[in-house]
């Protein structure tokens, strides 16, 4: 029997990229691969992105720098936490360039030895950032001109959000202070507004790995994911009859149930889970989607496989969770999360197979 089986298409996450890169243009595409290239794995993303002709990237931590740093030595990397204390010498180090957020971060990153940097400003999140007010203080601080001057969107994903526009006037308030200086806004659903926020670079993510960057409108991205994972066992159970944890779910109808070798351990959430309460999340079974039915555990899954074509039922066959008939979207909304956390999820126990 195949273990339970984790796809990465790395062709379909160059041509998204490329699709990204062509609706940009001028401007220019990143790439951003923090948290393990949602989950995707940093090492053969960057690798495959950078042959695709990307040519700068953005992780979260210094760690994701430094990995990413050795699949790419050429190219630009820039490390969206910052300066954190102390982790001037290991950035320059590894030729990283901090994204910086505060005042204090400036300082010490000039009195530290200073080198190409960033500078993000926070246009409306009030997460991490300068405010705007900063910005002549910040430039007089950082001695040199910074690479970049970012800003990150709170609502791209809603076309017409009012904050969209707030942002873009904000943001377009830095470029008449910070003269000659490349400027990025937009990340994956930015690159899909109307109004075209481009500005030199923009920093697509969750679109590269497959997801949806236009939630309400058709998926303009190819899949990236697959997730494949056998049954251990099959049963057949009378109306009444309760499954899993709590009994949460009872058969309507006489049901043919499959159990699968993955549960929240492997990063499918509870959430996912068929109660009398709510549907379970779908997944295909021999082409025919089934629920999921019961609590996710742990370890399994039970699913309503009833309907499916009985050869697809049987010990040792595949079930797929992620792939062409649901998407990480489709598992994340109706899990009661979003696709970002499914991918960035995906949990260490499959078998990772990579195809190009
Ligand atoms: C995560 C992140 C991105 C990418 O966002 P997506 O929605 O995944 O495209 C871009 N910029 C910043 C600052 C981020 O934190």
């Amino acid at each position: 029997m195949t273990a339970a089986t984790l796809t990465i298409d790395l062709a379909a996450l160059r041509a998204n990229w490329r699709k990204l890169a062509d609706k940009a243009a001028p401007a220019e595409c990143a790439a951003v691969v923090k948290a393990d290239a949602y989950g995707c794995g940093i090492e053969p993303c960057v690798r495959a992105l950078r042959a695709e002709g990307a040519r700068v990237f953005f992780v979260a931590r210094l760690s994701e720098g430094i990995r990413a740093r050795a699949a790419a030595p050429e190219a630009v990397i820039y490390v969206l936490d910052g300066l954190t204390p102390g982790s001037g010498g290991a950035l320059r180090a590894a030729k990283l360039r901090p994204t910086l957020c505060s005042m204090p971060e400036i300082v010490e990153w000039a009195a530290s030895g200073g080198g190409p940097a960033a500078l993000h400003f926070d246009t409306g999140m009030n997460r991490l950032g300068l405010a705007p007010s900063e910005a002549g203080a910040a430039l007089a601080a950082l001695g040199a001109p910074p690479t970049l001057v970012m800003s990150h969107f709170i609502s791209s994903e809603i076309a017409g959000s009012p904050d969209n526009a707030r942002q873009i006037e904000a943001f377009e308030h830095l470029r008449s202070i910070c003269e000659n200086v490349p400027l990025s806004i937009s990340n994956s659903s930015g690159i899909f507004l109307s109004c075209k926020p481009f500005f030199h670079l923009v920093r697509p993510g969750y679109a590269l790995y497959g997801g949806n960057p236009t939630p309400d409108a058709p998926n303009p991205m190819r899949p990236v994911v697959a997730l494949d994972v056998p049954i251990l066992q099959t049963r057949r159970i009378e109306p009444g009859d309760r499954v899993g944890y709590n009994g949460q779910w009872t058969a309507p109808r006489p049901t043919r149930i499959a159990v699968i070798a993955a549960g929240y351990a492997d990063g499918i959430p509870r959430g996912a889970s068929g109660t009398g309460a709510r549907p379970g999340v779908e997944v295909a079974v021999g082409g025919k989607r089934c629920p999921i039915v019961g609590r996710v555990s742990m370890d399994l899954i039970a699913i309503d496989a009833t309907d499916a074509p009985d050869d697809a039922v049987t010990r040792g066959a595949s079930v797929e969770l992620l792939g062409a008939t649901v998407g990480v979207d489709e598992f994340g909304e109706r899990s009661g999360t979003i696709g970002y956390e499914i991918l960035t999820g995906l949990g260490r126990r499959y078998e990772r197979v990579y195809r190009d």
